[in-house]
């Protein structure tokens, strides 16, 4: 059966245009690898326009009070709710993902935007006063200009959301560029939102990463970059946003460990890995993708998991609600998925369940567990972005400690104990920006800010802690005689 292909254009000063070379780009649905849509493959000249048109509104979005920014989030936040079924049904289908991950989705933006209209409202500096005889200091707490917001494929519009709520609730105005495979979502709920934004205070431009997002990275006019990907995309966008002493904020790659100790309940531990190590077919930055479990009941989780992961049903989410794990994104994911396997086995890993793909069309790769892989080995030390769960023994709490942190990723982590004295001990240690207790993946939520340490990167999505990210402080000095 063929399938109708979309075409979308830029949206650059509230105007739909093509690229300006004219080109475009294919998008495919990852469960089938048919075409879907496609969308303008942009140039540094289309980035220079959207720059030019963001320029040109930054004056009167500046001249807006918090007030009148909170109502252009609480209206973007009432298109999300009132076309939420097609947002997610267009984002399972460009992504993959099975309809009970993607239906969620839209309820958590819409509280997100609506976190953030209020925080527009709550922006804070230190009170005015009188530290100088003869003279009144005080704070201004101002938006940057033009920021630039690049987002992953796993989460498009999500990841979108979480950089926009903060941007537009501090007063900056903003040029998306979403990732090459995933940009559907993005490109659809601005056309759904346009009517409420002013002209030119959002674009999206796509394209891809080089030479769109580099051109962002590296323009003189975008005061910072907020890139959501790869650890080594954003190593390089730091380094190139450096010649413009460009500020950065980076959500970068994770290896979550779940630390599992001997008193921990197997059966419930099996199920949270069923969810943890596979949701959105465990391309999330914060998966369980590395279980440390005490020897003591080591044997018991890997045979509860093993059986928890096959029941798993894979298939296109197309075929309904009973899809519980979808493809990958991309067939070179799929290559890159099944190359960490090879070379997992080569380490003397064992494949206790999955390894290889499903069907003949599409980029599904099975549910896998490997266990008894050692702590150096590729499989522990990477980010794989897959389907694949590894296993580890560890004899004690501190040698448990040491093996999570030691890699060089620091987004997520969860502990797993009936004692939560102990557990609370545990999750002091781990060099993780999020401990789950009893609990791994959820819940996020829009008042609790979400970063990682270490090459996992810097700065904070959600929360007040992310107005720091787009805003800045001046000292205003007032002689008073
Ligand atoms: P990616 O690094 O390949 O791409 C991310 C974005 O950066 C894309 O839009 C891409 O076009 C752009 N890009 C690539 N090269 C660029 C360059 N030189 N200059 C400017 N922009 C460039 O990441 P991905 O494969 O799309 O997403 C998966 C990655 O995202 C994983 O590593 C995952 O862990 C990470 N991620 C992190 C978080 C978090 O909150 N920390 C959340 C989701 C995903």
């Amino acid at each position: 059966m063929s399938v109708s292909v979309a075409s979308y254009k830029n949206f650059i000063g509230g105007e739909w245009v093509d690229s300006a070379s004219g080109q475009t780009m294919e998008v495919l649905n990852p469960a089938t690898g048919e075409v879907i849509a496609e969308v303008p493959s942009c140039t540094a000249e289309d980035v220079n326009r959207a720059v030019a048109a963001a320029k040109k509104a930054l004056p009167d979005w500046l001249e807006k009070t918090p007030k009148d920014r909170m109502e252009l989030l609480l209206q973007l936040a009432n298109v999300i709710e009132e076309h939420a079924d097609e947002l997610w049904q267009l984002e399972s289908l460009n992504v993959g993902k099975p309809h009970w991950v993607a239906r969620d989705e839209p309820a958590m933006m819409v509280d997100n935007l609506r976190f953030f209209a209020g925080a527009a409202r709550n922006l804070e500096g230190k009170s005015a006063g009188e530290y100088v005889q003869g003279y009144t200091s005080m704070i201004r707490r101002e938006p940057l200009g033009i920021v630039a917001g690049i987002t992953p494929w796993n989460y498009p519009l999500l990841m979108v959301i979480w950089k926009m709520g903060p941007a537009l609730a501090a007063g900056n105005v903003q040029i998306l560029k979403p990732a090459e495979q995933t940009p559907l979502t993005t490109l659809r709920f601005i056309e759904l939102a346009q009517e409420v934004i002013p002209k030119g205070v959002l674009q999206v431009v796509t394209g891809d990463g080089v030479p769109v997002g580099d051109t962002l990275v590296r323009h003189r006019d975008i005061s910072l970059v907020s890139v959501t990907g790869d650890v080594d995309t954003g190593k390089l966008i730091a380094k190139n946003a450096a010649d413009t002493v460009k500020r950065v904020h980076l959500e970068l790659g994770g290896k979550a460990p779940m630390v599992v100790l001997d008193d921990a309940d197997p059966e419930v531990v099996a199920e949270a890995i069923k969810i943890a190590g596979y949701f959105n077919s465990g391309q999330d930055c914060t998966a369980a993708s590395r279980i440390l479990i005490s020897d003591r009941i080591y044997d018991d989780v890997v045979n509860l998991a093993v059986k928890a992961v096959e029941s798993l049903s894979v298939g296109d989410p197309a075929a309904g609600d009973d899809t519980e794990m979808g493809p990958v994104i991309s067939e070179e994911q799929q290559q890159r998925v099944l190359g960490f396997l090879d070379r997992a086995v080569e380490a003397r890993g064992t494949i206790v369940t999955g390894g290889g793909t499903v069907g003949d069309r599409g980029y599904f790769v099975k549910p896998t567990i490997v266990a008894d892989v050692a702590q150096d080995s590729d499989i522990v030390q990477n980010e794989v972005f897959g389907p694949v769960v590894t296993m580890q023994r560890f004899a004690t709490d501190d040698e448990a400690i040491a093996m999570a942190n030691d890699v060089r990723y620091g987004l997520a982590s969860s502990v797993f104990s009936k004692d939560v004295g102990r557990a609370l001990k545990v999750a002091a240690k781990l060099d993780f920006g999020c401990v789950w207790v009893n609990e791994h993946l959820f819940p996020l939520t829009s008042e609790m800010p979400h970063g990682g340490f270490k090459e996992s990167g810097y700065g904070k999505d959600l929360s007040l802690y992310s107005m720091e990210e787009y805003t800045r402080l001046k000292h205003v000095v007032v002689k008073l005689a």
